[in-house]
Parts: C-alpha cells; sequence; structure tokens
C-alpha cells in the first residue's frame, strides 16, 4: 500500500495561517485516509511558526526570501519545515505528496507572485520543491485524477 504525504490543512487539521482549513471530501482520499496511508505535515507549523500567523509569500527564489506583508523575514522558518517535510517523506517512504495548491509552502506549480494581491506566478512552494527536487512527485488538489492514476500504476508496477 502506497503512502502519500498531504498537507495537514487538506486533512481538515486547523493550521492555515489565518486558524482556517482546506478539508477536501473526495470518497477516494477518504477511503485513503481510513486506511492509513496519508502522512500529514503542515510545513510551516513544522518549521516553527504559529496558527494563526501572518500570511507570508516569496519575494526572490535566488536567493530565497521569503516574508510577511509588513517585511518580517520568514524564510528560515520556511526552509526548516521544508526540511523537516522531506525528512519525514523519506523516513514514512512515500510514493509522492497532496499539497494545497499556491501555497509559498506547499504549491507544485504556482505560488503568490509577493505583492499580497492575490496575482499568481509560475514557481513551487519550498516545502513542495524539496519533494521535487528529491525525486518525490507533487500533486495538488487541482489534480486527483493524476494523482489516483500515478497511484493505480505504482500499485500495478509494484503488485
Ligand atoms: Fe496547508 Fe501547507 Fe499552508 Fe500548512 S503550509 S496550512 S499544510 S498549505
Amino acid at each position: 500500500m502506497k503512502k502519500i504525504l498531504i498537507s495537514a490543512c487538506m486533512l481538515g487539521d486547523r493550521v492555515r495561517y489565518d486558524g482556517g482549513h482546506h478539508l477536501i471530501n473526495h470518497p477516494t482520499l477518504q477511503r485513503w485516509h481510513k486506511e492509513g496511508r496519508f502522512v500529514p505535515i503542515c510545513p510551516e507549523v513544522a518549521g516553527g511558526l504559529s496558527t494563526p500567523r501572518p500570511p507570508a509569500e516569496t519575494q526572490c527564489k535566488f536567493p530565497i526570501l521569503i516574508t510577511t506583508q509588513d517585511g518580517n523575514d520568514v524564510t528560515p522558518e520556511f526552509l526548516s519545515g521544508a526540511e523537516r517535510t522531506l525528512e519525514i517523506a523519506k523516513r514514512e517512504g512515500v510514493a509522492c505528496a497532496l499539497m494545497k495548491a499556491k501555497s509559498p509552502s506547499c504549491g507544485n506549480k504556482r505560488i503568490y507572485d509577493g505583492n499580497f494581491s492575490g496575482n499568481l506566478v509560475e514557481g513551487s512552494g519550498v516545502a513542495a520543491a524539496e519533494l521535487m527536487r528529491n525525486g518525490i512527485p507533487v500533486f495538488s488538489e487541482k489534480e486527483l485524477p493524476e494523482l489516483f492514476a500515478f497511484i493505480e500504476d505504482s500499485e500495478r508496477m509494484t503488485a
């Protein structure tokens, strides 16, 4: 049975910056949850940030700089959370990850542009990028069919 790392907010944990969650109700995900496949983590909480916390966005990728709107540098916490996420993914032997789109930690393809205006740019959150750099595919909640196909193929190959 393949394990899947998941953004904790998508399982209903109230770890979002505003104290909310992003619970996804989908029968397959609910079944996987019951089967114990999910390895939940919130990279920002794992990196030492509290909930609630001010929202943060990526200002620069090279070198990486992530700040809150009032300019507080939270890059160390985000990087620490990304490292912890990778450690847990490796320890648990996850096949892939399901992570929240657009987050500066969890987004896999697009993230906010740093202006706190809701605009998006191409790029990944730091935790998602760390996983992908280490060969762990990351899907978002907008790519559930692709995630389901990936898990089905992986399990067929190892059956
Ligand atoms: Fe959810 Fe990821 Fe944001 Fe944590 S860092 S609240 S897991 S999107």
